[in-house]
């Protein structure tokens, strides 16, 4: 059945083992990130066979999941108020950066009979998740009064909405005001979580800063790249996942299209290049599934036009391959088309 994702487990392990490694020479514990693949569990498990220490998920469903995965879980998103109970019964960890919603999941840590263990978010110029530099003293100072709860981490999470790239000056910071913290307020910390895979880049070069002791990996472990400048890491591998799609249609057409252009499926104007007659195909699978940019063909020599709902459309006037209706193209994704097909419920995820 098409379309389908392929998941190389074997790769997905090598990959896992290979950074573990690299982690750990440096001192530096792994978070396998699952979200990106809905937290399937035979991927997890791979993960977690492979060494990682936590396994990480910003949706309490996708912890769920997992639940019988005998590894340390961590909420990576900051929960909301109303998922405190599911969070402090599936989530050994959390992330956060508001004190009314740690002062929930302490209540419902003790109505539980538990300790919840948080990690608190430092924002430090990316913009999206933590508390600003500033009011980190302030903040503790009230958030260790708070039963039910332990603070045993610091975190910062970089070029996810800003596009920030991680160094050794802001995650030095990080540092700085981990260490402080757990001198004034007597804090024991587990951990000190230098970001995603934007990171991965300073632990490659020797510059991960003294005191980082933790990463939250996903796209390095699945896509085998770093995300600071989207380089593929050498000894990582880039084809765990494989996207393949059946040709539905498959016809010589004009590249521009014929008559007064207005708008495309998704409300936008769009441009056509005039090539000529070309030779195009139409795969059943749509941005419903994938995102057209970020879908590479194996065989180099198709272009993505584009794609609406269902439909995306190839150019292959250039392939070696003399393709048929019912014969299908394989791809691979960048970050956005894995995302979109594990989380498509119409493509088959098929595991090898
Ligand atoms: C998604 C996410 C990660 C993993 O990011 P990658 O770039 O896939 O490594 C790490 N931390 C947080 C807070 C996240 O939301």
């Amino acid at each position: 059945m098409y379309p389908r994702v392929e998941i190389d487990l074997k790769k997905l392990k090598e990959n896992t083992s290979f950074l573990v490694k690299l982690c750990k020479e440096n001192g530096v514990s792994v978070m396998g990130v699952t979200k990106c693949f809905c937290a399937l569990y035979d991927l997890a498990k791979a993960m977690v066979d492979s060494g990682v220490e936590y396994i990480a998920d910003s949706r309490i469903e996708n912890l769920i999941k997992v639940k019988d995965l005998n590894v340390k879980k961590v909420l990576l998103r900051i929960p909301m108020q109303s998922e405190v109970e599911q969070v402090v019964t599936y989530a050994d960890y959390s992330q956060n950066s508001e004190l009314e919603t740690l002062k929930l999941l302490g209540l419902e840590a003790i109505k539980q009979g538990k300790i919840h263990k948080v990690i608190l978010m430092v924002d430090l110029g990316d913009l999206r998740e933590g508390i600003w530099p500033t009011d980190v003293d302030s903040f503790v100072k009230e958030a260790v009064k708070i039963e039910g709860i332990k603070i045993v981490g610091f975190g910062v999470n970089l070029t996810c909405y800003g596009g920030v790239i991680p160094d050794e000056e802001n995650l030095g910071k990080l540092v700085e005001i981990a260490k402080n913290m757990q001198d004034k307020y007597n804090l024991e910390l587990e951990i000190i979580s230098g970001g995603n895979s934007s990171s991965l880049y300073l632990l490659l070069q020797g510059r991960l800063p003294k005191g980082i002791n933790n990463l939250r990996f996903g796209e390095a472990l699945l896509l085998g790249r770093e995300t600071a400048f989207g380089n593929f890491v050498e000894g990582l591998h880039r084809d765990v996942f494989t996207l393949k799609a059946e040709i539905i249609e498959l016809k010589d057409k004009p590249s521009v299209p014929i008559g007064n252009i207005g708008m495309d499926a998704f409300g936008q104007k769009p441009y056509f290049e005039d090539k000529g007659i070309m030779k195009r195909a139409i795969v059943a699978i749509g941005r419903q599934d994938i995102d057209p940019n970020t879908l590479i063909p194996i065989d180099k020599d198709i272009t993505v036009l584009g794609a609406s709902s269902d439909h995306t459309i190839l150019d292959v006037t250039q392939s070696k391959r003399n393709y048929k209706v019912g014969d299908t193209i394989e791809f691979f994704m960048e970050y956005g088309s894995l995302l979109k097909s594990m989380t498509s419920e119409y493509v088959k995820k098929v595991i090898k």
